[in-house]
């Protein structure tokens, strides 16, 4: 029997002369999970101008200690007048810091009446005042080529006025799932079928992954159909991702398919599950032909799609899955082929615990129903139940 491959290299072949595509200007309102394409530059300060932090009095620190007349009121969204030597002023949260002013004191600690407020004299020079450009600095770094944006930075372009950036194209993909056997939810089966299980999974992840869907079809286990949605596909997608068909049996058509059309190779690799992949090319069109048990789908999709988006993308945090430790909760053993197990992660304060599905065989997709991580057992290895795995984190 040949020699397996590693996981390593058909990654690296993968993602070999693999760019970011081209770079498009959308508005911050539709930018969600974008893929920042240009690092920003801050134009504003943020706070543009010292506020408070606290609803109560602003005055001079110097002035504290005694009664104080109130010479005005504060709220946010208002323009101060300078505060008059001598006095205090009514502030609200926000309410910018009336010039003079150097320190704001907590409603709470203040005794107010008929105009006069009470200042106790052990308060602190700046004191809940936000001072300007906290945040952030006008012309300095605001947010890196390659950010994915999400909750956080979207609201740091908002806060600088900025309503368009500029974001990569996300990779178009085409999604071909194979097998004369597979039928879509809404049919009832007949004998020796079984309903496209991976087709709304893989449009999942691959969403989540930053891709934009553009063909989704499902192909019958014939060569001339294979070939010709094999063909479309090419011409519409960045990136074809097919499930099935690409084992050795007679009725996988894919591989034949793909070689009348373009490059393929076939990997055999050192995994559980999915030991067969499909890495090829049609055109400018990269093909990667996942195996197509539910499974090994679920598994090649975030050790092979994920990385490739990431790097289609221009993303780095997104090309590589985060790793971790973990003490597994279960025993194992592999022999030739690593195993991509599907673990559950439990975080106790003596550190994270890998609770494994029971029934981790390719075709159980309820192995993958919990799974926060991928533990990842070597080849060869015996694992014990306590012991450390590095597992794969599945998160986004
Ligand atoms: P294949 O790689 O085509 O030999 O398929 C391997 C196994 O995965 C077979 O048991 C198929 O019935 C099953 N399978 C293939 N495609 C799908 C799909 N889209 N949804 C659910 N099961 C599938
Ligand atoms: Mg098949």
């Amino acid at each position: 029997m040949a020699e397996l491959q590693s996981v390593e290299s058909a990654l690296e072949a993968l993602l070999k002369d693999v760019k970011a595509g081209e770079v498009e200007r959308i508005d911050c309102e539709a930018a969600a999970g974008r893929v920042l394409a240009e690092s920003v530059t801050a134009r504003l300060d943020v706070p543009p101008a010292d506020n408070s932090a606290m609803d109560g009095y602003a005055l001079r620190q110097a002035d504290a200690g005694q009664w104080l007349p109130i010479s005005q009121r504060i709220a946010a969204g208002h323009a101060p007048d300078s505060l008059a030597p001598g006095t205090c002023a009514r502030i609200f949260t926000g309410g910018e810091i009336p010039p003079g002013a150097d320190t704001v004191i907590m409603q709470e600690r203040v005794e107010a009446q008929d105009a006069q407020a009470y200042i106790p004299g052990d308060i602190t020079l700046g004191d809940n005042v936000r001072r300007r450009g906290r945040d952030v600095r006008a012309d300095t770094p605001l947010l890196e080529a390659g950010t994915r944006l999400e909750a956080a930075a979207l609201g740091h372009l908002a806060g600088q006025g900025i309503t368009q950036v500029g974001v990569y194209r996300r990779p178009r993909v085409a999604l071909l799932s194979t097998g004369d056997e597979i039928i879509e939810p809404g049919q009832s089966l007949a004998p020796g079928q079984i309903h496209n299980s991976n087709r709304p999974m893989l449009s999942r992840l691959l969403e989540r992954f930053g891709a934009e869907l553009v063909m989704r079809k499902h192909v019958a286990d014939d060569f001339a159909t294979t070939q010709r949605l094999l063909r479309e596909a090419s011409e519409r997608a960045d990136v074809i991702v097919t499930t099935g068909g690409v084992s050795v049996g007679e009725e996988d058509h894919v591989k034949h398919a793909l070689e009348s059309l373009g490059q393929l190779d076939l990997w055999q690799l050192a995994m559980r599950p999915g030991k067969p992949l499909a890495l090829g090319r049609i055109g400018q069109a990269r093909l990667v032909g996942l195996p197509g048990n539910p499974v090994s789908c679920f598994v090649g999709a975030w050790v092979y799609l994920r990385p490739l988006m990431g790097a289609l993308l221009g993303c780095p945090r997104m090309a590589m899955l985060p790793r971790l430790w973990a003490r597994a909760a279960f025993t194992t053993h592999t022999q030739a082929r690593r195993h991509y197990m599907r673990v559950g992660l439990e975080f106790t304060v003596e550190g994270i615990v890998a609770h494994a599905f029971a029934d981790q065989n390719s075709a159980v997709l309820s192995s993958c129903l919990e799974a926060d991580a991928l533990a990842v057992v070597p080849e060869h290895t015996t694992l014990n139940e306590g012991g450390r795995v590095e597992c794969l984190w599945l998160t986004d």
